[in-house]
């Protein structure tokens, strides 16, 4: 509701605020939650016990009493039955309404008891008054702003809002099959469909609303997917407008190798044939004047570090600077320790270096760090996002390569544009994920991203063996990692949280690494958790990756990342706890060598020695399967795209009305109408998005 000028926004108006319902549309999109049905009245003999009627009666007794407790009773009387109303709270005005005589309409949940019909706290008011002709919608609210005024803005903004038609004439249309019982009926309009599900005729079968399956849904999702799509692809085309350097191996004067090649010949493996595939996708990229925004997926162990490390040699043989960021520093720290391995030397022969940065240096190391990355000295930058932070400035950043992160945040990849901005362009950008990305969410959330998929693992591994086991057990697996490091096998040991405070019953990171280190007398058992200061982390690790250490007790800094050929076996705490994509990557940390590897999911059981059989039935699937894609896709049905991206990083990006996992058909159409519809109808294209997106369309853009 408008604010008229001068005037203090009401509680009301600023709740509405708070629910970001600002346009008229946003109110118009503001679906009801569900329905109630006024617009009958049941004859008392005809209500069914637990449904909510409405009925009209005359008030035969009240009365107020005061034993058990004080209550006031009404008997009312429709002429086909009686029924009691209760009420535990009341004012005198409710006295009087309720009096003796007056006639009511009534609207609560029968509900039979020993005494006849009750209603406890039911709404009522004098009887009499139209019936309304469509059901009357209750709206997901807050404090503060009360249905009847929420109601009313609502009515308002329908009457105000601006929808007409932005589908082009002769677009294909949204696939919904509309059938009435005299044939086809047309595609309701967005206005007709909005209208319906805020106001439904009492006839509507209320199933089709709750599963969002009525066609007033289907278009409304239909649309939604649609903006969506113009949006991503408008993104995609605008990026392809803008500069970035042209990236080619040159093959030196001196008749030498370019530095992608020296890299191949220095590395102790041979490439996949999929490793090779994507180096080339990757290399094609780079050698085009359009900035890269390319996604690399690989399952856990595919091997994606050495194809950042390729593209980063096409970068630097071209004259270019290149990042390389990881999102914890452990993970920085051993890419650091590879890239200098492998390109150290390399670079140390044209008088460059790979330098390292991140959040906790110590100022002087930061100091020479900066200085190097400004004068193009360091050639590769490895670290933290602390290598995207503005006081780092590079001579020229032309690939930035970031590790396990499904998507690169808005705010970072703002600052990572500005990073040659000194050069007219933008950087190239490589994205790696170990977590596949299901394809419908490829097909919406990355629709603007380049996807390359590395789908094979290197030779000579052997698949990880999964076991669900009882916590109840835990003695005989602490038996099992005793045999294992007298093997000279090394253990990681997940706990999920690591302050008692958080939750009394997880297992607590700390606890367990005495408990363990009790049990297993003559091994070293190290303890890693994310509160540690960083130099202790690095040494933990340092102990753990250079084979003294047998077992680590962690929480879920392992996660992401860290590659110890050595560790054979890895035991979940709490795995009922985990995600099942969080469940396959720590997997991953095992089985990487050539050694038979296992993994434990010990399941916490309650008193009577059962967990919940959907959690059960949810880990099962982590034994049933140890492809990352398979397991993406049922964690995506499990969890919904909302806790499979992380909030953080979809933030308001997600849908609001569409199912990925069920609207597929209207997403293919989506996607496909949405080029056309940039190309042939730009304005409608832009209404479009502006009436969907608002706001939000540079968030999703970025
Ligand atoms: P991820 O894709 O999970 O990041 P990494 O890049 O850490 O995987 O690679 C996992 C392990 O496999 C590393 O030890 C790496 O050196 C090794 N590796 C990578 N490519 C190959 C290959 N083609 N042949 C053999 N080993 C490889
Ligand atoms: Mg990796």
């Amino acid at each position: 509701m408008p604010l008229a000028p001068g005037a203090a926004p009401s509680p009301a108006q600023k709740a509405l605020r708070k629910l970001g319902l600002v346009r008229p549309i946003d109110l118009a999109l503001h679906l009801p939650l569900r329905y109630e049905d006024e617009t009958r009245i049941t004859p008392l003999k005809n209500a069914r016990e637990g449904s909510v009627v409405q009925i009209e009666a005359t008030v035969t007794a009240s009365e107020v009493q005061l034993q058990p407790r004080r209550q006031l009773l009404v008997q009312v009387d429709d002429g086909t039955a009686t029924c009691e109303l209760r009420f535990f709270s009341f004012y005198p005005s409710h006295l009087k309404t309720l009096a003796v005589g007056a006639r009511l309409r009534i609207r609560g949940e029968v509900k039979g008891g020993f005494w006849g019909r009750q209603m406890l706290h039911p709404a009522f008011k004098a009887a009499g008054g139209e019936l309304p002709s469509a059901l009357t919608p209750v709206y997901p609210t807050t404090a503060g702003l009360p249905q009847p005024y929420l109601r009313r803005a609502v009515v308002t903004a329908l009457q105000r809002v601006e929808l007409s038609e932005t589908l082009p004439p002769g677009a294909p249309l949204p696939p919904i099959a509309i059938y009435s019982q005299n044939g086809l009926q047309p595609l309701p309009s967005l206005r007709e469909a909005l209208t319906f599900l805020h106001h439904p005729s009492p006839d509507v079968a209320l199933a089709t609303l709750e599963d969002h399956s009525h066609p007033a849904w289907q278009r409304l999702k239909a649309e939604e997917l649609l903006a969506q799509q113009l949006s991503q692809q408008q993104s995609k085309r605008e990026r392809e407008r803008l500069r970035a350097p042209v990236l080619q191996a040159r093959t030196p004067a001196d008749g030498g190798l370019p530095l992608p090649a020296q890299l191949l010949a220095v590395l102790p493996f041979a490439l996949t044939a999929a490793q090779q595939r994507v180096g080339q996708e990757i290399a094609a990229d780079l050698a085009l004047p359009v900035p890269m925004h390319r996604l690399l997926q690989g399952d856990v162990g595919s091997g994606k570090t050495v194809v950042a490390a390729l593209a980063a040699a096409v970068s630097m043989d071209a004259g270019w600077q290149c990042a390389l960021m990881a999102p914890t520093e452990i993970l920085a720290e051993q890419h650091f320790a590879k890239m200098i391995g492998w390109l150290e030397p390399l670079l140390a022969a044209r008088g460059q270096r790979v330098a390292w940065l991140v959040g906790g240096q110590k100022k002087k190391e930061r100091a020479a760090m900066l200085a190097l990355i400004e004068s193009g000295e360091a050639a590769l930058v490895v670290g933290t996002h602390a290598v995207i932070q503005e006081q780092v400035r590079f001579k020229n950043l032309a690939l930035a390569l970031i590790d396990e992160q499904h998507r690169f945040g808005v705010a970072q990849r703002l600052a990572l544009r500005q990073k040659l901005a000194h050069h007219g362009m933008e950087p190239h950008l490589l994205m790696m994920t170990a977590t596949p990305i299901p394809r419908t969410l490829a097909m919406s959330y990355y629709a603007d991203l380049d996807v390359s998929v590395i789908d094979e693992l290197p030779p000579g591994r052997t698949p990880i063996v999964t076991k669900l086991i009882a916590d109840s057990r835990k003695d005989e697996v602490i038996a099992r990692i005793g045999a294992q490091v007298a093997a000279g096998r090394q253990v990681y040991w997940v706990c999920p949280l690591i302050e008692e405070s958080e939750a009394l019953d997880l297992s607590n990171a700390t606890a367990t690494h005495a408990d363990l280190s009790e049990a297993l007398p003559g091994v070293m058992v190290g303890l890693l958790h994310s509160r540690m200061a960083s130099s202790e982390k690095k040494a933990v690790m340092a102990l753990f990756s250079g084979g003294h250490m047998g077992v680590l007790v962690s929480t879920t800094v392992i996660e992401v990342g860290v590659d110890v050929p050595n560790a054979s076996l890895m035991v979940i705490e709490h795995a009922e706890r985990f995600g099942l994509s969080q469940l396959h990557q720590l997997r991953g940390r095992v089985g990487r060598g050539a050694a038979a590897s296992a993994c434990v999911l010990l399941y916490a059981t309650n008193d009577s020695g059962r967990v919940g059989e959907t959690a059960k039935e949810r880990l099962r699937a982590m034994q049933e399967t140890n492809d990352g894609f398979e397991i993406a896709r049922r964690d995506l049905e499990i969890r919904g795209p909302g806790e499979f991206l992380g909030a953080r990083q979809s933030g308001d990006a997600l849908l609001r009305f569409a199912d990925l996992a069920t609207d597929t058909a209207l997403l293919e159409w989506a996607r496909a109408l949405a080029p056309w519809m940039l190309e042939r109808h730009p304005e409608l294209a832009a209404r479009h998005v502006a009436r969907w997106l608002g706001g939000r369309q540079d968030y999703l853009k970025a």
